[in-house]
């Protein structure tokens, strides 16, 4: 594996790695400590607001792809403490080797953690019992019309809800504290207060934090982002509701970092060096 480019943001640096097969999977140092790394070249969930999944799935990445990602940004920035496999790829269709990543990363003492889709409902209650740093379900949809249509090949809201509901109850206090839902708001998708209340509904007897993320496009977007006037209002909605709401970082904000943009095609890579500068 080798680094082929690589652009700097404010508070963000990516990375694009070339495998030895070619295929091309990105890596994002986010605030110079944490690493967001890749599980899959391209992703089989193919939500329609990403652009890592808009292939389809090519193949899942080894235990030592996975490491090398880490070592090859580590060389560069030796004060990574923080991991999390959150770029292109279900994490859990690849379940083997992110496990035996966790357990890597925490004997090299650097904390890890993973964003899914929840791809089934054993794996996702398999994963949430890792020794893990966080685990962020990606939910971004109340009804499950809408869910189908955001976040297709995974599991309902039905699933999803009684799933975690079923486990976190019996996670440690720690470990609970961990579980986070996110809401990634799309204009006109999933930001009418009909679904941010259907949301709320589930989200509220689970009393887990919530991530508001902000949409981040790329070229090939076909979804647009929420007006910050309205993702303000979301926002607001949920805290009334009295959940714990977190809102997008800037680093996240930032135009080259972020769930959906990173992009494994290489007909892609022109595009979104442009996007990024
Ligand atoms: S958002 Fe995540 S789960 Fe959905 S297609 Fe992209 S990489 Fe896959």
């Amino acid at each position: 594996m080798r680094i082929v480019e690589s652009f700097a943001g404010v508070q963000n640096e990516r990375f694009v790695l070339e495998l030895a097969d070619q295929a091309r999977i990105e890596a994002v140092l986010y605030r110079g400590n944490t690493l967001c790394v890749s599980s899959q070249v391209g992703c089989a969930v193919r939500c329609p607001f990403c652009a890592s999944g808009a292939n389809g799935l090519g193949r899942n990445l080894s235990l030592d792809e996975l490491v090398a990602q880490l070592e090859l940004v580590r060389a560069m920035h030796p004060g990574i403490a923080y991991v999390t496999v959150s770029g292109i790829g279900e994490p859990l269709h690849n379940i083997a080797n992110v496990g035996a990543f966790v357990e890597h990363c925490r004997k090299e003492r650097i904390a890890p953690s993973f964003t899914t889709s929840g791809a089934s409902p054993e794996r996702l209650r398999e994963a949430m019992h890792w020794p893990h740093n966080g685990v962020t379900i990606s939910v971004h949809a109340g009804t499950e019309e809408v869910r189908k249509k955001l976040v297709p090949k995974a599991p309902t809201l039905a699933e999803l809800f009684a799933t975690l509901a079923d486990v976190i109850p019996s996670l440690s206090q720690s470990r609970k504290r961990k579980v986070a839902l996110a809401y990634l708001l799309m204009r006109g998708e999933n930001d009418s207060d009909i679904e941010i209340d259907a949301f709320i509904a589930r989200a509220k007897p689970l009393a887990r934090a919530i991530h508001l993320y902000a949409y981040n496009t790329v070229d090939s977007s076909t979804t647009t982002p929420t007006s910050r006037a309205r993702y303000d209002e979301v926002y607001a909605r949920m805290r009334s509701a009295e959940l714990v709401v977190r809102m997008s970082s800037q680093a996240r904000t930032e135009a080259n970092g972020g769930c959906g943009t990173l992009v494994a095609k290489k007909n892609l890579l022109t595009r979104s060096k442009s996007h990024a500068t």
